[in-house]
């Protein structure tokens, strides 16, 4: 059953034209890894599949917005608030939720990520890898059928990256949420994809099936 489908879609900045005519079905549960040099529409690619941006033409259809979640390359904690308080925002903000629950499900997840002992710091005071950990929890949150990784981890130091990876292939081998995943690391990508796409100057130029782990 089809998750995603976005149908010959055409996005233009500026009257310059960013997508060219993307087509790509992505399976409920599948984890698809999106490549491709700098600029190629990547970042736009899953920004326009989230909603964040318009498309001049064509077609998206995706379950609704609040169940999809995406992981910036920048982490976008809440500065001012507690890794707890982060991810019970749009818990108790948007869903009206009881604090008490909220809280409960920020430590559950947390836990899940190697992080219960920092429920109650500021970010500021977390490495790279701490921070993207908490916003990958903060993610599942919301209970989202999929997610969406733009570089998770271009912004973090070599020693870090290893930490983000194994929590976004624990959530593969744990949970059903379709993935999609742009990452310019490729022994990962390689590992965890069920297809990899290859994008290039606003286009999809290739789509590998990537069918050897498990
Ligand atoms: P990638 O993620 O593959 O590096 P992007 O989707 O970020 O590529 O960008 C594709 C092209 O679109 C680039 O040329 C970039 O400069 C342009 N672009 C992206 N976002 C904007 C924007 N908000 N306004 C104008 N141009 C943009
Ligand atoms: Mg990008």
């Amino acid at each position: 059953m089809s998750c995603i489908e976005v149908k010959n879609i055409y996005k233009k900045f500026n009257n310059e034209k960013i997508l060219k005519g993307v087509d790509l079905e992505i399976e409920k549960g599948e984890v698809i890894s999106i490549i491709g040099p700098s600029g190629s529409g990547k970042s736009t690619f899953l920004r326009c599949m989230i909603g964040l941006e318009e498309i001049e033409s064509g077609n998206i259809i995706t379950p609704s917005k609040n169940k999809m979640g995406m992981v910036f390359q920048s982490f976008n904690l809440f500065p001012h608030k507690t890794v707890a308080q982060n991810i019970m925002e749009s818990l108790v903000i948007v869903d009206k939720m009881e604090k008490k629950k909220a809280r409960e499900i920020a430590i559950n997840l947390l836990d899940k990520v190697g992080l219960k002992d920092k429920a109650d710091v500021y970010p500021k005071t977390l490495s790279g890898g701490q921070k993207q950990r908490v916003a990958i929890a903060r993610a599942l949150a919301k209970n989202p059928e999929v997610l969406l990784f733009d570089e998770p981890t271009s912004a973090l130091d070599p020693e870090m990256v290893k930490e983000v990876l194994n929590v976004i292939s624990y959530l593969r081998d744990t949970s059903s949420i379709t993935m999609v995943i742009v990452s310019h690391e490729i022994d990962f990508v390689n590992k965890i994809s069920d297809r990899i796409v290859v994008m290039e100057k606003g286009k999809i130029k290739e789509v590998r099936d990537n069918k050897i782990k498990n």
